[in-house]
């Protein structure tokens, strides 16, 4: 076997590079920052969702709804239970949490790419930090090697491009790979945010900026038709919403299909009552609060800095005496409480998104190889691919499962 070169020294390239090695290839990996896994150690807010426990290969593909089923034979080889398994080998401890995402015991993203560092110097990968591609060397319709910035050609048998998507650029995922594999002849999809926070045309959010709600369920309408809806935390900041449901439905928000479609948000407060229930317990609230003014009696039923948005888009003046609150007030306070409206601007630009969609075609990749079909000796890994998944780890996965096939196939490139 001759050289391999991996490029990106991210999750898909670490485990290609390592795969790739333990099949007793030469392994080069390339990384252009000056440390490894910048991204990676920002994960899941620090604390690094690996993977997602679980067994159901449908399951897994049906949370990636960007191209999932490309990665049918990627995720069967190198399941979660493998990614659990090689970390715990490798010397870290992970637990599965609410939802079956797994986190490493420590909670910490950081012990992730050290343990990762650690592997790939036990198993003898070279590690080149500070390089970065420039160009794929093809000759006789075959990849050669590769160039750098600087212009030196580094032969190579095999190229496994992992170079990430386009998002937090600060990390190193410019769109590089883009470039490589467009001179290979691949064609790249254009990419597009997804998971990524969401403004609105209305600025009260800002007033209540950094409030998190939890237990929320929030849905996405176009005109009478609800196209999403998902229960769970959301956040407001100073630009609209952010949070988990509100990065899951920005994947509908962000589908071509709705580009100049107006859309709405829908904030169900307290969607474990039915209206009539909620109707029951604001009698009860107001009740025993018959002598305070209307502002002052929603603190068991709302967080204290919503209040006030909530009392002005209620409509009720706030000084109102609760014993004069009307059957028709109240009906508009749970209608409101069921259904606090937002209107959608649009989403937050791709630099703030967690996952980049489109990359490179996956039409144009061999599934069982993660190799190019239209040159040799060429593969592909990680969110370079036109492939996204939801929160909860999805996207890890698909790194871990695409890096190790690319490194398996590579090592055996003929
Ligand atoms: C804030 C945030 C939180 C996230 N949390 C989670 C989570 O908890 N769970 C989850 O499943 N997913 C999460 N994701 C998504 C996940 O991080 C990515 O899907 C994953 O990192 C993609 O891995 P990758 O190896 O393909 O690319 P990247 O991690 O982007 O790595 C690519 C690497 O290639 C290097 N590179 C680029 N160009 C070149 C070049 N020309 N030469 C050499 N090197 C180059 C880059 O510097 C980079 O290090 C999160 C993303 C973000 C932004």
């Amino acid at each position: 076997m001759e050289k391999i070169i991996v490029v990106g020294g991210g999750p898909a390239g670490i485990m290609a590079a390592l795969t790739a090695v333990q099949q007793g290839a030469s392994v080069e990996l390339w990384e252009r920052n000056q440390q490894l896994g910048r991204k990676l150690a920002i994960t899941g807010k620090g604390r690094c969702n690996i993977t997602n426990d679980t067994a159901d290969l449908g399951e897994l593909v049906t949370n990636i709804p960007g191209n999932g089923s490309f990665l049918y034979g990627a995720l069967s080889r190198f399941t979660p239970r493998d990614v659990m398994d090689f970390f715990r080998d490798a010397g870290l401890p992970v637990k599965t949490e609410r939802g079956r995402r797994v986190f490493p015991v420590s909670d910490r993203a950081r012990d992730v790419v050290d343990v990762l560092t650690e592997q790939l110097a036990k198993n003898g990968v070279v590690l080149r930090c500070g390089m970065r591609a420039k160009r794929l060397c093809l000759r006789e319709g075959r990849v050669a090697g590769l160039y750098d910035f600087t212009g030196a050609f580094h032969a190579a048998q095999a190229v496994v491009l992992a170079t990430g998507g386009v998002t937090y650029p600060a990390t190193g995922s410019t769109g590089d790979g883009y470039a490589l594999a467009e001179q290979a002849g691949h064609t790249v999809v254009p990419p597009r945010p997804s998971l990524v926070p969401l403004e609105t045309e209305e600025s009260w959010p800002a007033q209540v900026s950094g409030l998190s709600l939890r237990n929320v369920e929030l849905s996405l309408w176009s005109g009478e038709t609800r196209l999403a809806k998902e229960f769970g935390e959301m956040l407001f900041t100073h630009f609209g919403v952010s949070g988990p449901l509100v990065l899951s439905l920005s994947q509908t928000v962000c589908d071509p299909k709705y580009a100049g479609t107006p859309l709405n948000l829908h904030i169900d407060l307290k969607p474990a009552l039915s209206p009539e229930q909620l109707d029951e317990r604001l009698r009860r609230d107001f009740g025993a609060q018959s002598r305070k003014i209307f502002q002052n009696s929603l603190h068991q039923l709302l967080p204290t800095s919503l209040i006030p948005v909530f009392v002005a888009l209620s409509g009720v003046p706030g000084d109102k005496p609760v014993n004069q609150l009307t059957r028709e007030d109240r009906r508009g306070l749970v209608e409101l409480l069921k259904c606090l409206p937002l209107t959608v601007k649009g989403p937050r630009p791709i630099a703030e998104a967690i996952v980049t969609a489109g990359g490179v075609c996956v039409k144009e990749v061999d599934p069982k190889r993660m190799a190019s079909r239209l040159v040799p000796g060429l593969y592909f890994a990680g969110e370079l691919l036109d492939v996204d998944g939801y929160t909860g780890g999805y996207n890890l996965q698909a790194a871990w499962s695409t890096g190790y096939v690319a490194g398996l196939s590579a090592a055996w490139d003929e």
